[in-house]
């Protein structure tokens, strides 16, 4: 582990000049990713700017939804009675992961940046154009198993981690960002990319912009939702797929429904064409079954993730039978 400069920021826009003034500056959130990071020497930052004391944590009811500040604990998220009233499928999500000890350090927005835990990108013994640009994937005719079906990259075909972030894109959350001359907002759907020719980038976040905050439009899906994650042990293991599933029903009418997968790309996936299949229909495990054949156009394994071409399908059908009570 390299020796680095420790700084403590009281206010955001300091905390942000402070990675303008240096190119090897990181920001520090609940630390439970980035140390990990430093530790095995996939990050060598010369300064950590700490930004626990930003005034970041607060969960609040807004005009249309809800704002879930960037330093709320995923614990505090999970828990929270407005969470858990009108965005349950965020809730079981984030349970999903990870444990308590660590849900309890974690913040929403190191979740949302957290990187691939593929294993070549953490063996810095390995090629990997994520961590080394040009230095090759390392995946790619190598062990696979964890990896992606959609929108890779001869370049990468690392996944996202996060179980959060699935259960964000299906509820078409909107990131706040403050950088050092604007504040923006993104589409959760445009946060996160695909890996093209520059797997390093794993999301269309500046450098030097903070998260501040994230906002979750009201709707309907609250009462028919279910994330499903399938992993190698029930509980501290990361998804070899997930499924975040919602449906707006009138008695057994589709009215609406939101899906998105995890674990099968380099950005949460979602599944629009399924959904717009789903519309309209009756719901019954037939039509449930068609969607998941339709989510699965286009897939692509390698050679030790064939099974995600099964499992995935039946994961889908699964949380959707799941979200509609059918079983
Ligand atoms: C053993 C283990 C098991 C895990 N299992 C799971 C799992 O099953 N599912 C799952 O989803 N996750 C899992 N995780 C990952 C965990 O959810 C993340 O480590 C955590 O969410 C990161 O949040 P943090 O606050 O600790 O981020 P940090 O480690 O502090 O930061 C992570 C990154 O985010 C950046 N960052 C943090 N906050 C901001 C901000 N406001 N603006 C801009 N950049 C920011 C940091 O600079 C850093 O690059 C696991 C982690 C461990 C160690």
């Amino acid at each position: 582990m390299n020796p680095f400069q420790y700084t403590r920021s009281s206010a955001a826009s300091g905390a942000i000049q402070s990675l303008v003034k240096e190119p090897q500056a990181h920001f520090l959130a609940g630390g439970t990713n980035l140390i990990d990071l430093i530790k095995m020497g996939v990050l060598r930052p010369e300064r950590l700017v700490d930004i626990n004391a930003l005034p970041l944590r607060g969960i609040e009811a807004i005009a249309g939804g809800l704002r879930i500040g960037a330093l709320a604990s995923n614990s505090e998220v999970a828990d929270h009675p407005l969470v858990l009233q009108d965005y349950p499928l965020l809730a079981q999500a984030i349970n999903a992961g990870a444990s308590p000890q660590l849900r309890n350090m974690a913040t929403v927005g190191g979740n949302i940046m957290q990187r691939t835990r593929c294993n070549y990108f953490f063996d810095t013994a390995m090629p990997c154009n994520k961590r080394s640009p040009g230095s090759g994937c390392g995946a790619l005719d190598g062990y696979n198993r964890m990896h992606a079906l959609f929108g890779a990259s001869e370049k990468c075909i690392a996944v996202n981690p996060s179980d959060m972030n699935v259960a964000l894109t299906a509820l078409e959350a909107v990131v706040h960002v403050k950088g050092p001359k604007r504040d923006r907002k993104i589409a959760f759907s445009d946060f996160h990319r695909l890996p093209g020719d520059h797997p390093e980038k794993d999301n269309t976040l500046e450098r030097t912009e903070l998260i501040i905050s994230v906002d979750l439009p009201a709707n309907s899906f609250n009462r028919h939702v279910h994330y499903l994650k399938v992993r190698d042990r029930t509980s501290f293991a990361f998804a070899l797929i997930s499924v975040a599933a919602a449906l707006d029903l009138e008695g057994d009418k589709i009215k609406g429904a939101r899906l998105a997968m995890g674990g099968v790309a380099h950005k949460p996936w979602r599944l629009h064409g399924a959904e717009a299949f789903l519309l309209g229909k009756t719901s019954g495990e037939d039509v449930f079954r068609q969607a998941a054949r339709i989510a699965m156009q286009g897939a692509k394994a390698y050679k030790y993730n064939q099974f995600k071409l099964t499992l995935a399908p039946n994961a889908i059908l699964q949380a959707l039978k799941t979200a509609s009570s059918l079983g």
